[in-house]
């Protein structure tokens, strides 16, 4: 099933829950939020009926997150239930690690395929500082667990001036010490980073330049037909990373992601100011082919280019003001619509 641009419903990000158990300054900087109703909240069995729906309509690949996915009480027991449903190819979680050690083993047997863990320093002063939680030792065990239980992983690095770009090279050399591919991303003024400010974005270029200085060229890895979101890179010595530049070079052209909240509101595209309520027809008892037409009718008249239509602006600022909408409306909020 393609969009009005030709893009297929194939990624589908699913929010369990909005709460996080981090603060960081890039997504999460004030000092209280408005969450969503618990009772609004789906439970393990209603996200599931809308994934068979979601599945039957292409989707393969379904990244469980958050907020913060592992606060979300016995996650394992989802990832049962669609871990092993047919035409899901891929089973993925992000997560900011913390909880990871103790949930990993249950999280495995449950039938998750891979795990990304956000990490944006190796430094604890500046970990404390950026996420307000001391809490960088606990990220440490829960990559090193996921290194003993599925072999490998991914890092994802948020690249912000003046906080962590001197330490690209470190993270890097981290991630091939624990069998990761590091992954930088381009800092984006999502709802949320309410700090956001286009001097504090370091580009793809500027981290291509700073990777490439120190340990020679990267060479693009050929990726053909990959809708992937970060562009691989090889280095001399076989190090691979990526590079996500959703704020500089956006990748709307290819994108067939989704995002559906912990509420079940299904938005088709990160920079959108309103979404799809799946949750009202669901609780009223809409049969699967019901689901199937709203989800069909939203994607078909889908041609939303967010992140390109935020370049084109030329000057850029935080994307939702804070007091005006973030306050009244959680769902503008990245913690609330899945990163
Ligand atoms: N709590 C989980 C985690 O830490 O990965 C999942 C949710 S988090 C919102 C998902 C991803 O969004 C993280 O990798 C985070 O770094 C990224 N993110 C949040 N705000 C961002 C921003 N302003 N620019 C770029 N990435 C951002």
């Amino acid at each position: 099933m393609n969009d009005l641009l030709g893009r297929p419903l194939r990624n589908l990000r699913l929010s369990v829950t909005d709460r996080c158990n981090l603060r960081c300054e890039y997504c999460m900087p004030e000092d209280d939020y408005v969450w969503l109703p618990r009772e609004d909240v789906l439970h393990f069995e209603e996200i599931s009926a809308l994934v068979d729906v979601f599945l039957s309509l292409g989707v393969d690949k379904i990244r469980l997150t958050g907020g913060e996915p592992l606060l979300r009480r016995d996650l394992a027991s989802l990832v049962t239930m669609i871990a092993h449903r047919p035409g899901l190819n891929d089973l993925a979680l992000t997560t900011n690690g913390i909880l990871l050690s103790d949930q990993i083993a249950a999280l495995a047997a449950a039938g998750l395929g891979r795990i990304t863990v956000s990490l944006d320093t190796l430094r604890r002063d500046r970990f404390v500082k950026l996420t307000r939680a001391d809490q960088l030792e606990a990220v440490h065990a829960g990559i090193e667990a996921a290194r003993r239980v599925f072999g490998r992983l991914k890092i994802d690095t948020v690249v912000i001036r003046g906080v962590n770009d001197d330490e690209v090279g470190a993270l890097l050399e981290y991630g091939r010490s624990v069998g990761a591919e590091v992954r930088f991303i381009e800092y984006m003024d999502v709802g949320g980073a309410s700090r956001w400010s286009p001097d504090r974005v370091v580009s793809r270029r500027e981290i291509l330049d700073a990777v490439s200085q120190r340990y020679g060229r990267a060479t693009p890895l050929d990726e053909p037909g990959s809708s992937a979101p970060a562009e691989r890179f090889a280095l001399p010595d076989g190090t691979t990373f990526g590079i996500i530049a959703s704020t500089t070079e956006p990748f709307c052209r290819t994108c067939d992601r989704s995002r559906l909240t912990a509420d079940g509101m299904w938005y088709l595209c990160l920079y959108a100011t309103r979404g799809i309520d799946l949750r009202a027809p669901l609780r009223a008892g809409a049969s699967p082919d019901m689901l199937r037409a709203i989800l069909a009718g939203g994607w078909r008249s889908r041609d939303d280019r967010g992140a390109e239509e935020r370049v084109a602006l030329g000057e850029r600022r935080a994307f939702v003001p804070v007091q005006d909408l973030l306050r009244k409306d959680p769902h503008l909020e990245m913690h609330t619509r899945g990163g």
